[in-house]
């Protein structure tokens, strides 16, 4: 689908680049010649003799131009819908010739509804969600006071044509409390379904306000490589736990480095088997891709891989298939891959770091673990405590 252009095609343009124009000047019935529509197309070629069409109009579009090309001698008048809803509207194109003889072409304009809507918004009124929303995020948890009996939640749609069913959200229990936000096309099927845990303490042990928290964790992607042996060495100089989130077929050339990470308490993630991102794949294929790399770990370690970060952040979702995971992203990129600067990635790093931010770095640069380095001290002497992704989901 192309882009919704507001400016309308001039007829010259179209005659010029289009079908031949006819000779013919006046005849018992008039014709079309031919016709256009900016944005929009066809589902049949066009044939003068021919009076009923369908046309495709892209979701984003809610007005089109219709741009009839005509005989000379002829003369147009187009009933067309000022603004386009979702679905069907009709428009009419009536063509006249010189003895005010007419023939009219009927339009189903056809603006199709786009079968993929996320929500651009969500939110817990009053409490804070453990991430910042993002569309492709699909889990979220919130602690609310001991005497909070209901929460409101508050979210907007990226596409109009698109509703939503919200379940779970009166009576809150002590404990978890589960609230489902399920996004229906315009053809009533569910598409994307976000949740979140909303956790009522039991005592009067209330949840601290953001601002005090300063746990963060630092995450190191695409490893192992022949320099986590050395960033180990500083985690452990640090005396803090990371997550590494590794790509499958690395493990096994890189066996102790991974060992060692289970031994010296850091948590695991699952960064696919090739880096591949999970997008326009089956299911299957994605399942394939996780557990791949779920296998080489846990024949090595014995351990499980606790989260899935998909590479690239790319993910068109298929929560289905690995609802036992959470997906985590990150929320300070320093773009270290990018940088291969120490200085750069140690300054990005501590521009953006606060309370419950997830650093992400890659244990595949020099530089990367020289700044691993240098900003965990930093942050250490700030007064931040670093934890894994996994004690940090708890905490916020
Ligand atoms: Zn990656």
């Amino acid at each position: 689908m192309g882009s919704c252009s507001s400016t309308p095609a001039s007829t010259n343009d179209a005659q010029q680049s289009n079908s031949p124009i006819s000779s013919q000047s006046v005849e018992a019935q008039p014709q079309m010649a031919n016709v256009l529509f900016e944005p929009g197309e066809l589902t049949q070629p066009f044939d003068p003799e021919q009076h009923h069409y369908t046309v495709e109009i892209p979701t984003e579009c809610d007005h089109i131009n219709i741009v009839p090309i005509l005989d000379p001698g002829l003369t147009v008048d187009i009933e067309n819908p000022e603004k386009l809803e979702y679905g069907k509207n009709e428009a009419k194109v009536h063509i006249f010739n010189e003895m005010q003889e007419e023939t009219t072409y009927f339009f189903i304009l056809n603006r199709i509804a786009s079968d993929n809507a996320y929500l651009s918004s969500l939110s817990l009124d009053g409490f804070k969600l453990d991430y910042t929303f993002n569309k492709a995020i699909y889990e979220y948890s919130a602690k609310v006071k001991s005497d909070t009996e209901s929460v409101k939640v508050s979210l907007t749609l990226d596409d109009e044509a698109a509703t939503y069913e919200i379940s779970g959200n009166d009576d809150l229990k002590y404990g978890d409390n589960m609230i489902t936000v399920s996004v229906m096309s315009q053809s009533k099927k569910i598409i994307n379904e976000y949740r979140i845990k909303v956790t009522r303490p039991e005592s009067a042990a209330e949840p601290s306000t953001s601002g005090e928290v300063k746990y963060i964790a630092i995450t190191f992607d695409d490893g192992p490589s022949p320099y986590t042996d050395e960033l180990l060495d500083i985690l452990q100089k640090h005396n803090i736990h990371a997550t590494f989130y590794l790509v499958g077929n690395r493990v096994s050339s890189y066996p102790n480095e991974v060992k060692r990470m289970v031994n010296e308490g850091h948590a695991l993630g699952n960064h696919t088997w090739d880096h591949s991102y999970l997008k326009n794949l089956s299911d299957d294929e994605k399942r394939n891709l996780i557990g791949q790399t779920d296998d080489a770990v846990r024949e090595l370690t014995g351990q499980e891989t606790t989260t899935i970060r998909p590479p690239g952040g790319k993910w068109d979702r298929s929560i289905k298939s690995f609802d036992d995971k959470p997906i985590v992203f990150w929320s300070v990129d320093p773009e270290d891959w990018k940088y291969r600067n120490t200085e750069t990635v140690v300054n990005n790093i501590m521009k953006s770091t606060k309370g419950g931010s997830i650093i992400l770095l890659h244990d595949l640069y020099p530089t990367s673990v020289e700044a691993a380095d240098i900003v965990i001290g930093r942050l250490k002497e700030q007064g931040y405590t670093f934890v894994t992704v996994d004690e940090l989901r708890e905490m916020y």
